[in-house]
């Protein structure tokens, strides 16, 4: 049995896996981010520890403990590198699990662990290499090749956020200008929204939606302005999908996937999102002889987190 771990910036949610991908048994608890790396910790640990007893897994029958996190790691280490929502820096956390369990610990981000779900439950699977991109908060970035999570050589790769696809009107949480998380993640459609409102930009109802506060524009209002016909909420979303077609197109030519698979909040578009971006991909795309991958919506939704934190560190 493995153990896989969601370390999220609202809930920690842990469960166990048996070989088929399925959640035997899980529970959640709220992320107190206050409470810092040592109190995480424990409360990782304790939720473990809990499943252990309820599911009578021995220690012995504990394969392994994998861990996902919104953030860059060092995945050869199990370090984080920066969390940028729960503010734990230079933190190794992999190390302080092991120390209790002295178990297989593997740490990675996010969206490599929703990539890895999605190819052992998900819309990859029986597919040998593919691209997770996830569009939320920020743009989370994982890579399999060959069956394998693809780590890089330093530990921290696939940081397809950060690859750079234009000039933008505001730089990186990184320090750069023109990451792609700028412009594809639910934070860039909402900022490229508020400037044009606050540029007088009059022709919208979004405004109306959230009742005349611009601070409670959320991703989803925009996305449900544009579909009915908001020509300001449809401009936003059009600029997405051409930059986010830049950086696949981009990830296509080097990687050659058989599939990129789109995930995280605004994925939930649907086919509102993937069938124009999948259009502006075909645009963009290089050679005209060769096949390219296929662009699909992530088939997971809240339980990939722990079902492909399980199986880090396996082939599958
Ligand atoms: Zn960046």
């Amino acid at each position: 049995m493995r153990i896989g771990v969601d370390l999220g910036g609202t809930n920690i949610k842990v469960g166990a896996v048996n070989d088929k991908g399925e959640i035997v048994f899980q529970n959640t608890r709220p992320t107190k981010a206050e409470k810092g790396v040592e109190g995480i910790v424990k409360d990782i640990i304790e939720q473990i520890e809990e499943i252990l007893q309820r599911t009578n897994i021995s220690r012995e029958q504990l394969q392994s403990i994998g861990i996902g996190v919104p953030g860059l790691v060092e995945k050869s280490t199990g370090k984080i590198i920066h969390l940028t929502n729960l503010f734990l820096d230079n933190v190794d956390l992999g190390q302080k699990i092991q120390a209790y369990f002295h178990k297989p610990i593997f740490v990675d981000n996010d969206a490599t662990v929703a990539g890895l779900a999605e190819k052992i439950a998900g819309s990859t699977q029986g597919v040998k290499n593919s691209i997770f991109i996830t569009l939320g908060t920020g743009v989370g970035g994982g890579i399999i090749i060959n069956d394998k999570v693809y780590n890089g050589g330093h530990g921290w790769g696939s940081e397809i956020g950060h690859i750079v696809v234009g000039e933008n009107f505001y730089d990186c949480n990184c320090g750069r200008n023109g990451c792609l998380e700028t412009f594809a993640s639910a934070t860039a459609l909402i900022r490229y929204v508020k400037k044009r409102i606050e540029e007088g930009k009059k022709e919208s109802f979004i405004l109306e939606k959230v009742g005349g506060k611009i601070d409670q524009i959320e991703g989803k209002t925009i996305i449900d302005a544009a579909r009915e016909g908001d020509i300001l909420a449809k401009e936003a979303m059009d600029r997405l999908i051409q930059y986010l077609a830049i950086g696949i197109v981009n990830l296509l030519n080097v990687l050659d996937p058989e599939k990129v698979v789109i995930g995280g909040g605004l994925s939930k578009a649907g086919d509102f999102l993937l069938n124009p971006l999948k259009e502006e991909v075909q645009k963009r795309l290089s050679f005209k002889e060769v096949t390219y991958g296929d662009i699909v919506l992530a088939r997971l939704g809240n339980d990939a987190g722990i079902i492909g934190a399980a199986f880090l560190g396996e082939n599958v």
